[in-house]
């Protein structure tokens, strides 16, 4: 069985655990090294256990752990060839342990077949990813200023998403922030506000997926409460109903959310 656990999500930091047949990996390492090994020991994970960690991007909120998790513990990393270059440039990791995959590629981590995907970001070559165990199979997007065609192919089919929500555009447009960042925020390689993390939903659940895991909100222009409302809105327009058809849910800022079993056939939590 796959199972998807958030360790920590927003910008204050990413982490999320992906466990299949033996098989641990992580997508993100952006919490300390002791807070993702506390995290692990909580899910009852031995971090020496963890086979992986997969790098979206080199934005600190999702590497920060990463140089001295990589001195403690003999995992392997993977990376897009723009992220790997740039982790190799900021972080000492041997090269044997640093693996560059191509986007749109797939490859084995022990039991579980992962596939990057291109996402569109203010960074080198971000990318999201799929993982797939026996046809369970769940996806993580965030960090994306838009939803581009390949982020819309790898997420229809999965079972559990883990999708940005990151911002309510009005929020953000009468907040605090500068214009410059507000423009960055609002831009083609930002992040996904609420409306369009809540229309990707819309159509990863009517794809198939059961559990619908929204991630990376804004501390100042979000609230967990206003990100569910948006996405629980969008679903019941599309006749989807919230409470019984599917399950969504916000992940936690800074503690590990609940284990969310990925499941072939409709599930419910
Ligand atoms: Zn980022
Ligand atoms: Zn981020």
């Amino acid at each position: 069985m796959l199972c998807v656990t958030t360790l920590a999500s927003g910008s204050g930091g990413n982490s999320l655990l992906v466990s299949g047949r033996g098989t641990h990996i992580l997508i993100d390492a952006g919490i300390s090294c002791r807070r993702i090994t506390a995290a692990l020991a909580q899910l009852g994970v031995d971090p020496m256990q963890l086979s992986a960690v997969l790098i979206t991007h080199e934005h600190s909120d999702h590497i920060c752990g990463l140089a001295t998790m990589v001195k403690k513990l003999p995992f392997h990393i993977y990376a897009s060839p723009g992220t790997a270059r740039q982790l190799a440039y900021r972080i000492a990791i041997p090269p044997q342990r640093l693996h560059a995959v191509e986007p749109e590629s797939t490859f084995t981590v022990g039991s579980l077949t992962c596939r990057a995907f291109p996402t569109s970001h203010d960074c080198a070559q971000s990318t999201g990813y799929t993982v797939e165990l026996d046809g369970q199979r769940m996806a993580l997007a965030t960090d994306l200023g838009h939803v581009t065609a390949p982020v819309l192919k790898a997420v229809l089919g999965c079972q559990v998403v883990v999708l940005e929500s990151n911002h309510d555009v009005d929020w953000l447009r009468s907040g605090t922030y500068p214009p410059y960042l507000q423009q960055r925020i609002l831009g083609d390689r930002g992040h996904l506000c609420n409306e369009a993390g809540a229309e990707l939903a819309v159509q990863a659940v009517q794809a198939g997926a059961h559990t619908v895991i929204l991630a990376h909100l804004s501390q100042e222009n979000n609230t967990p409460a206003r990100a569910l409302e948006v996405t629980r809105r969008r679903l019941l327009a599309a006749g989807v109903d919230p409470d019984r058809d599917v399950c969504v849910t916000v992940a936690p800022r800074t503690e590990p959310g609940p284990v969310w079993p990925v499941q072939k056939e409709g599930a419910l939590c």
